[in-house]
């Protein structure tokens, strides 16, 4: 070995030093390492995987409102007009001229995000799995990563941010939670599917085609569709997989939309679905994204949650190196901003998920008749989780039964939650005028 090589080796056992340490490249991850740059920290972002944005394991449907609010630019996404709800013998069908929600190019919103990362001053490092946290007195002081060569090493910091998705692997390893064990399974193919509406996307339930969760079909333009099954675990043990490949058989009426049409691309992922963890802050470790439960369980949907997170997230590291302060005592403000924003609407959403996830093929055709009494403006926010007491006062005007049935338990919690304690009369609801 040369005087130079032993340098270099010394250098490379040496820990690297940073203000913040971001574990994962995915949106949660992308947006916090972004925000902590911003605010003057030293910022390192691991990744296991050799690209940002690649392998994709998510159907990237979205929220225009959203993506404009998050910088991310309109040829990203791919606006829709139409949006049809299928059960088994009935449907439901939203029209909007002016699009609200929408499909990403996934891989290109993931590498915007990092290119807006690096911008902001932080170093993405792809190919470096972290393996697990350094702990030193219940504290995380940073992680131990591969490089590119499998090497080991160290990578320390006062701050590191948990935003490995799924796999919460920081989180598990230091006991901020347990991880998860009801989760969302999906497999899709992103097909050419020449034949198929570019402006129609629809959302399918049904035992027949998703057993506990629901189908879909999002196209992204470009004659490009994304065919998906998901199916909630444990709640049933079904193969998303074995439904997708049967979907044409089970669903014929969909079929000429998809003739001629063929994969380019096959996905599967898991999604959390037991609701957010109990606490995403530990000493010198913040949990976002899919790794705190930070997604909503109504429909799955977890992009936009977790770029909203994750800058929360950076935001509050930043804060923490200039104040020279990484406990838990400090970076609780970032728990409690998140809950003040986002607590009530995935608390609700949760419930909701929890009540549909076991509907029958018969409750799902009486929701078709409900959803048909909807305008559009309230079906979109029923699906974004965008709760409030008017949105719920004016579903009941429109299906006063409603608060005959099972779901009057519901609508008082959802109420309570939502700040408005009494129950709800059916008087009060005819004069509502929502
Ligand atoms: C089938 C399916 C369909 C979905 N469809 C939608 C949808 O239509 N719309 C929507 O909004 N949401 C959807 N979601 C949810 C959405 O994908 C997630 O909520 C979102 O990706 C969470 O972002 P994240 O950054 O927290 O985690 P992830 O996107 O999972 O990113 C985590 C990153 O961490 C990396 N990583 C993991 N472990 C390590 C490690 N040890 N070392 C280094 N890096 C690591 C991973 O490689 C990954 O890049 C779907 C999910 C699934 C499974």
């Amino acid at each position: 070995m040369t005087a130079a090589d032993a340098v270099r080796t010394s250098e490379r056992d040496e820990a690297r030093r940073y203000d913040v340490l971001v574990v994962g490249g995915g949106p949660s991850g992308l947006a916090a390492a972004e925000a902590a740059a911003l605010g003057g920290a030293r910022v390192a972002l691991l990744e296991r995987q050799k690209e940002i944005g690649y392998p994709i394991h998510t159907s990237g449907g979205s929220w225009v409102s959203d993506m404009r609010v998050l910088g991310i630019p309109s040829d990203l996404y791919h606006p829709i007009r139409s949006v049809t709800f299928l059960s088994p013998r009935k449907s439901a069908t939203f029209a909007y001229d002016d699009p609200v929600c929408c499909v990403l190019d996934v891989r290109g919103v993931y590498q915007h995000l990092a290119g807006r990362t690096v911008k902001a001053g932080a170093e993405l490092h792809p190919n470096s799995p972290v393996e697990g946290p350094i702990l030193e007195d219940g504290r995380v002081v940073g992680v131990v990563a591969k490089d590119h060569r499998n090497r080991p090493g160290e990578w320390r910091a006062p701050v590191v941010i948990d935003a490995s998705g799924f796999s919460c692997t920081l989180s598990t390893r230091a006991n901020l939670h347990a991880g998860y064990r009801r989760y969302g399974y999906g497999a899709e193919y992103d097909l050419y599917a020449p034949n198929y509406d570019p402006d129609s996307l629809y959302l399918i339930m049904g035992s027949q085609v998703a057993p506990s969760g629901y189908a879909w079909a999002f196209p992204r333009g470009k004659g490009r569709v994304r065919l998906g099954v998901g199916v909630i675990r444990p709640d049933v043990d079904a193969d998303a997989r074995e439904y997708l490949d049967t979907f044409s058989e089970r669903l014929p009426s969909l079929a000429p939309a998809f003739a001629g049409a063929s994969a380019v691309e096959y996905h599967t992922g898991l999604f959390p679905s037991e609701g957010v963890v109990p606490h995403f802050v530990g000493e010198g470790l913040l949990a976002t994204g899919d790794a705190a439960g930070h997604g909503s369980t109504l429909v799955g949907e977890g992009i936009r949650f977790a770029i909203y997170s994750g800058q929360m997230a950076g935001a509050v590291a930043a804060e923490a190196t200039r104040a020279g302060d990484a406990s838990a005592r400090f970076l609780e403000r970032y728990e409690r901003q998140w809950r003040a924003r986002f607590g009530r609407e995935m608390d609700i959403s949760y419930m909701v998920n929890q009540r549909i996830a076991a509907w029958s093929d018969t409750r799902w055709d009486e929701s078709m008749d409900l959803l048909n009494r909807l305008t559009p403006a309230q079906a979109a926010e029923l699906l974004r989780g965008d709760y409030s007491v008017g949105l719920f006062l004016g579903v009941l005007r429109r299906n006063p039964g409603l608060l005959r049935s099972g779901a009057r338990k519901f609508f008082d919690v959802a109420f309570q939650r939502l700040g408005r304690p009494t129950p709800v009369t059916e008087a009060e609801i005819a004069t509502s005028g929502a």
